[in-house]
């Protein structure tokens, strides 16, 4: 279960309305109930209900079962497409394992804004079920050209080019050293102007994914997969 508190030997946890919902509610859980606890950043707990009622309730930190495990740092930048497959992209990137979650808006995204908080809700969701101790960054929607206009100097950009076909990049020479985020367009690809942005931005450089044009949450998850294959991380 997911908590935004402090964890640590005998910590008491408040649980909120939901929290308590699901644990005595939905799961049945009682007074003395062994419950596995993580905020993100202190690993992961085992803890017992020590109070438990309709509105709330508490749990007893009692022992870390696990230390906090660090995705890579990269970030899985994308430009949200229909909601439930947004979500999509969101949970798979969580399970995954990146850094941060970053939409962005392009010339052809058709969202102008994001549900920060749903999607937000969707990486912790993903990270619950599967025993993950941390939980990414999901950041508000940004529009593309104040994002490379604000790039850090020292994160290289993957950009996700379906015109380059062929067969998929080797992404472990592309991968070594700095932090890296990689970038999905949005259904209708990206614009002239920002192909020409990204290709003659000093940090980027573009990648393939394989000779076929996949969906934009099917190319999320593959360049996810190029990556974890080649840093094994
Ligand atoms: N431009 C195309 C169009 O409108 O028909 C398709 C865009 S594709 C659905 C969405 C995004 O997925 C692309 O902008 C790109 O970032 C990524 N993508 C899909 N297939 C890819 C491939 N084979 N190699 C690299 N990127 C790919």
């Amino acid at each position: 279960l997911y908590v935004e508190h402090p964890l640590g030997e005998g910590q008491t946890v408040p649980l909120n309305r939901d929290q308590a919902h699901y644990l005595f509610g939905v799961m049945r859980q009682a007074v003395g109930a062994p419950v596995l606890l993580f905020n993100g950043c202190d690993g992961e707990w085992r803890a017992e209900v020590s109070e438990a009622g309709k509105r709330g309730g508490a749990l007893r930190c009692v022992e870390r079962t696990a230390d906090l495990r660090l995705p890579p740092d990269l970030w899985l930048i994308f430009a949200p497409i229909k909601k439930a497959r947004t979500d999509f992209i969101v949970e798979k990137a969580a399970e995954m394992g990146v850094a941060r979650i970053v939409p962005v808006q392009t010339e052809y995204t058709n969202a102008d804004r994001i549900r920060q908080d749903r999607l937000r809700a969707h990486a912790v969701e993903a990270a619950e079920q599967c025993g993950g101790t941390f939980v990414p960054e999901v950041a508000d929607l940004i529009r593309l050209d104040r994002l490379l206009a604000d790039w850090p100097p020292e994160r290289r950009l993957l950009f996700c080019d379906e015109s380059l076909a062929g067969p998929s990049s080797d992404f472990e020479t592309r991968s070594k050293g700095e932090p890296w985020a990689v970038l999905i367009g949005p259904e209708g690809g990206f614009s002239p102007n920002e192909r020409e942005r990204l290709s003659s931005a000093q940090f980027a450089q573009s990648v393939s994914l394989g000779p076929r044009i996949l969906r934009a949450d099917t190319a999320a998850v593959a360049a996810l997969t190029l990556w974890q294959q080649a840093l094994g991380d």
